[in-house]
């Protein structure tokens, strides 16, 4: 099984994924509500991660004219000289200093005008092929019923987060939840365009969309001015995934599907969920999906001989009442109102774990392309009854 292992497929994903900037410890933490409000210039990067590219990447600020002399300054007359000789040397240093000044200021205007712009998660959707053949997927035909209709995919995780990790044996390979989720995104916005969606990414590779680490949910609360390591993390977590919600807001998404995969200190468990949101007036919408890619898994997988634990459709409500932490972070970016939510997302979503990658028979299915090629189909198949569903209900 192990030539099935798509692992070489995924250097497209970008660089390799960079440690988390160490925060700077030697400056004082601001009071938590009084957040620095600047840009960071540069972000401080371990030393054992400098050797690859910067991430985030440097911003590096234009350089500022010295406000020293205007071009074309005025010369005071004096008429009591010291001498002409000082009077020449000091007209031809302040001219000097005047034409500098005019080349520095119109190399800025020409190039620095505006600010660097925040790099976002580039929106590349990929033809669907076969991974075995590298052929058009055979079978898909657009359907007229979803043209227009838009999915933003959320490849949970990336950056600085990489979600659960597993290291590699004879049996799977190292995994990192984050470049899975990216990779069956792709493979998923594949499958959709060719079903006629439009897709929209909240990222594609190893990025994230608040690279400055902005305060993008306005709760005060960044990664700059956190206590703690955890602290920083979860701020900088729930600053990313209210970054991606605006952005599904924004392009006006019909629905919202967030693929992660879960993991436990447990080797023992295994299996898959699907999760979705209560209180909300789509609540039924995003219910009925996450049935719907419930009963497709649960066939596609025992179609390929594989023995699932189908965890079910689960609700936020039961997150909560097992204490999961983890989980609970996870369906931010569907939940309705919620401590550090800015604005929740504005359409039906769910958020599916994909199997268990701390399990190795799951992680071996889910390192291999018959594996990925069943799971990314049933869910794509299942967005479709989802739409077939709601036109048929009018
Ligand atoms: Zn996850």
């Amino acid at each position: 099984m192990t030539e099935d292992w798509f692992e070489d497929e995924l250097p497209w994903l970008g660089p390799p994924p960079q440690l988390p900037p160490q925060r700077d410890r030697s400056r004082p933490v601001p009071e938590r509500h009084t957040p620095p409000r600047r840009l960071p210039t540069t972000m401080p990067v371990r030393a054992s991660a400098a050797a690859a590219i910067p991430f985030p990447p440097e911003h590096v600020p234009p350089r500022r004219p010295t406000a020293a002399v205007p071009p074309f300054v005025r010369i005071p007359q004096n008429p009591v000289s010291d001498g002409a000789a000082s009077k020449w040397i000091g007209v031809a240093l302040i001219m000097l200093a005047g034409m500098l000044a005019f080349a520095a200021i119109m190399r800025e205007s020409r190039n620095d005008r505006e600010p660097a712009p925040v790099p976002v998660a580039q929106l590349v959707i990929p033809a669907a092929t076969d991974p075995s053949t590298g052929d058009p997927l055979a079978g898909i035909v657009p359907n007229p019923a979803f043209s227009g209709k838009v999915i933003c995919l959320d490849a949970a995780h990336g950056g600085f987060d990489r979600g659960f990790r597993r290291t590699g044996d004879t049996s799977a390979p190292a995994m990192e939840e984050a470049l899975y989720t990216a990779a069956y995104a792709r493979e998923l916005a594949g499958q959709l365009g060719a079903m006629g969606f439009t897709v929209v990414l909240t990222r594609d590779g190893d990025v994230v969309r608040n690279s400055q680490f902005q305060d993008v949910n306005r709760d005060s609360r960044t990664r700059e001015n956190a206590e703690t390591d955890a602290d920083a993390q979860r701020n900088a977590l729930l600053d990313e995934m209210q970054a991606r919600i605006d952005y599904c807001n924004d392009q006006r998404a019909n629905l919202l599907v967030s693929l992660h995969f879960d993991g436990s200190g447990n080797p023992g468990e295994s299996g898959y969920a699907i999760w979705y949101a209560e209180g909300r007036v789509d609540t039924g919408e995003s219910q009925r999906l996450a049935e719907s890619i419930d009963r497709q898994l649960a066939q596609a997988l025992g179609a390929t001989g594989y023995t699932v634990v189908d965890g079910g459709v689960q609700s936020e409500s039961v997150a909560v009442t097992r204490g999961n932490q983890m989980v609970y972070d996870s369906l931010f970016m569907i939940t309705g109102a919620r401590d550090g939510l800015k604005d929740p997302s504005r359409m039906p979503g769910i958020v599916a774990d994909l199997l268990t990658i701390s399990n190795t028979e799951d992680a071996r299915l889910l390192a291999s392309g018959a594996g990925r090629t069943a799971i990314v189909s049933a869910v794509a198949q299942a967005i479709g009854a989802y739409f077939d569903t709601t036109a048929a209900n009018g």
